[in-house]
């Protein structure tokens, strides 16, 4: 069944002149699929992320996520990691992860589970009580997306969440979401400007190209999921 649903999506920025960033997409990502999306740089990978995320209204057309309109916020449910690594430096990597859950009505021993529990999924624990500006680049990832898993998201949006970390770090981390992926059984779509990334991670790879941004190729990777 389809997760999350674009039909006949395009997104414009108003000019002049008019910049034709996205669109007409139509695309269906089943839920549990883990999706990438490749292309070059300015061909709309992340206006399509924005778009997806319910952060920015589509030109025309409309995105649904489990069969509901996004409107203009990120929905319950969907959770973001971008491109930026966007902890806080004034935060220990707990108090960034905390963070995630600020505007949720939880109680607050459940908040606390939820925390220590992301911090342990990420391999963060040795690093609780430290300040981002310790650790690595990597690390630092790790923080944003356990903030994002205190949420229990459903679906997650990654806009090129290893784009700025050395090679070496960027083939653990893929390793890392793959089995984010696995064990949390979130649909999972992927920003990637690495063909070879989106090759080894995903089910399936939409290529885009530019002007205006659209797919112009759709591959199953065929990779075997039990
Ligand atoms: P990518 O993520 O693939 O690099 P983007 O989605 O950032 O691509 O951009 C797609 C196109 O839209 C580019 O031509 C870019 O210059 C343009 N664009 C993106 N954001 C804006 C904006 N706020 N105003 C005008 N043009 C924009
Ligand atoms: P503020 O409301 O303080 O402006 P934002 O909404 O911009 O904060 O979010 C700050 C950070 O929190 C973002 O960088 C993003 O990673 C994370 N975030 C916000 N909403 C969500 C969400 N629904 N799921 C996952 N992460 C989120």
């Amino acid at each position: 069944p389809s997760h999350v649903t674009l039909s006949g999506v395009v997104r414009n920025y108003e000019g002049p002149p008019v910049v034709y960033a996205l669109g007409p997409i139509d695309l269906e990502i089943r839920r549990g699929e883990f999706f990438s999306v490749v292309g070059p740089s300015g061909c709309g990978k992340s206006t399509l992320l924005d778009v997806l995320c319910g952060l920015v209204r589509p030109t025309s057309g409309s995105v649904h996520f489990e069969g509901k309109e996004l409107h203009g916020q990120v929905p319950e449910g969907v959770g973001v990691v971008f491109q930026e690594d966007s902890s806080m430096r004034w935060l220990t990597v707990r108090q960034n992860v905390a963070f995630g859950l600020r505007t949720s009505n939880l109680p607050e021993t459940e908040k606390a589970e939820r925390v220590e529990h992301a911090i342990r999924f990420m391999g963060l624990v040795q690093f609780a009580d430290h300040y981002p500006a310790q650790l690595s680049g990597g690390m630092r990832q790790r923080v944003c997306i356990a903030r994002t898993l205190v949420l229990r998201p459903r679906l997650i949006l990654l806009d090129e969440p290893f784009g700025a970390l050395d090679q070496q770090t960027r083939l653990l981390m893929g390793d890392e979401l793959l089995r984010l992926w696995r064990e949390t059984g979130a649909t999972v779509l992927l920003i990637t400007h690495a063909l070879d990334e989106a090759a080894m991670l995903s089910d399936r790879v939409g290529v885009m190209s530019a002007r205006p941004g659209c797919f112009i190729d759709m591959v199953e990777t065929g990779w075997p999921r039990e």
